[in-house]
């Protein structure tokens, strides 16, 4: 038996992508020429770099994650144009083990699973079992309010469970809520839960949010993209994508946030597989955004769609795949600030603000492109804390306020979207 333990543990410790002696590093262009030797780095695929964040403007940083057979090439390229960097990660893998440890502990300390939701501990993150096993039981303590839907299933099978909150009544306009169709971006899920906990501890104490769910229904995926959530637990932390094999390529996996039919297939997605953007064979091809589209259209009812990401700490609205403005762009830009400021009132953490085009940089097939077209109006997406620090490894105890500032600006939203029937 302690042979077996032993085994197990060496399989689950020597089954997981390594990431010893990656550095991730902040990169600034000054100015276009700059910019385009980043972006060129991006398409050298023999480095194997990984963008944390996009190529975007003249003195926006850039964090690019490079492995170490690659480190020395990639800085003395970068000197050699006289490109600003510095070190943001030095020691990428030691904040990996630190993070699984803190999880460990967390989960020693508990000695058995959450019996019910207020058991279940909010600071620390969990595995996809135990975030499911939550669903049930917040279902279960809460009948009359909450009930899970199964929209669909994932690549490997796991099934797509989207939690509804409604205070009853049929075709009630309704509000969709997603974290984690990124899979490495964890404080997302782990705010997803915090929110559903949210939603019932409110309904009844909060007239804000009861007024909200007495005329409107909310939708909230929590996990999105179980397959790489399941992933980034067993094998690679920093998987991003689908986990669907790509015919003819060694590499596998589609960016679900490219994979929408809006400006599917134009520039700020790639077609290449082996990318972190990479768009998919076609519109929707994935099952996870499919079975998003289907539900979204059998419903037709959605007056608000939220989709959330980390990190970069901003708040963005359509368009993505164009310059054309959105109809609703000043609208959408007032409740845009006005969300923003709700946030930073809790913990003065700051956020960037605007469309998608304007604030980050072209990027076709995304969400809420596609959710906006659709014809819900207050289509948004956020990007989390932090603004680079941990990046995707936001430590844990940054979950609860996180999710607690994110709620304030999901008020703003959701309050605004209920008194502005349309
Ligand atoms: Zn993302």
């Amino acid at each position: 038996m302690r042979g077996l333990i032993a085994f197990t543990l060496l399989v689950a410790v020597f089954g997981r992508e390594t990431f010893e002696g990656h550095q991730v590093l902040r990169i600034v262009g000054r100015d276009e020429a700059q910019l385009s030797v980043v972006r060129a780095l991006g398409g050298a695929e023999e480095l194997q770099l990984d963008f944390w964040t996009d190529v975007t403007q003249v003195g926006s940083p850039v964090d690019v994650r490079v492995p170490p057979r690659s480190l020395q090439v990639v800085k003395d390229h970068l000197e050699s144009h006289g490109i600003q960097f510095s070190v943001m990660i030095r020691d990428l893998q030691a904040l990996v083990e630190e993070e699984q440890e803190e999880m460990d502990a967390a989960a020693a300390t508990r000695f058995t699973e959450a019996r019910n939701t207020d058991e279940f501990d909010y600071t620390t993150y969990h595995t996809l079992s135990e975030i499911y096993r939550f669903q049930d039981q917040l279902v279960a303590e809460n009948p009359k309010l909450v009930s899970k839907l199964t929209i669909g299933q994932s690549y490997e099978r796991r099934d797509l469970n989207v939690l509804k909150f409604s205070t009853g009544g049929t075709g009630r306009p309704a509000i969709w809520i997603d974290t984690g169709i990124h899979s490495r971006e964890w404080v997302t899920q782990a705010s997803g839960v915090w929110f559903a906990k949210k939603i019932v501890t409110d309904y009844g104490r909060d007239p804000a949010l009861t007024a909200i769910l007495d005329n409107m229904d909310i939708y909230l995926e929590t996990v999105t993209n179980p397959d790489g959530y399941a992933y980034t637990h067993s094998a690679n932390r920093m998987w991003r994508k689908t986990r669907k094999p790509n015919p003819g390529s060694r590499c596998a996996g589609v960016d679900p946030n490219r994979n929408w039919d809006a400006g599917f297939g134009g520039p700020g997605a790639s077609g290449n597989p082996c990318s972190e953007t990479y768009r998919g064979p076609g519109a929707h091809s994935e099952s996870e955004v499919r079975s998003i589209v289907d539900f979204v259209k059998r419903h037709g009812n959605f007056k608000a769609f939220v989709s959330i990401h980390s990190y970069s700490q901003m708040l963005l609205y359509p368009y993505g795949y164009t310059r054309t403005p959105a109809k609703d762009q000043a609208e959408l830009h007032s409740l845009a600030k006005k969300a923003v400021s709700a946030l930073s009132s809790l913990y003065g953490t700051s956020y960037r603000y605007g469309s998608i085009i304007n604030t980050i940089y072209q990027a076709s097939g995304g969400t809420i492109d596609w959710t906006y077209n659709q014809g819900i109006k207050y289509s948004y997406t956020f990007e989390l804390r932090d603004t680079g620090r941990h990046g995707f490894l936001l430590p844990a105890n940054q979950i609860v306020p996180t999710a607690q500032e994110t709620w304030l600006a999901l008020m703003a939203i959701m309050d605004h979207t209920h008194k502005n029937p349309y």
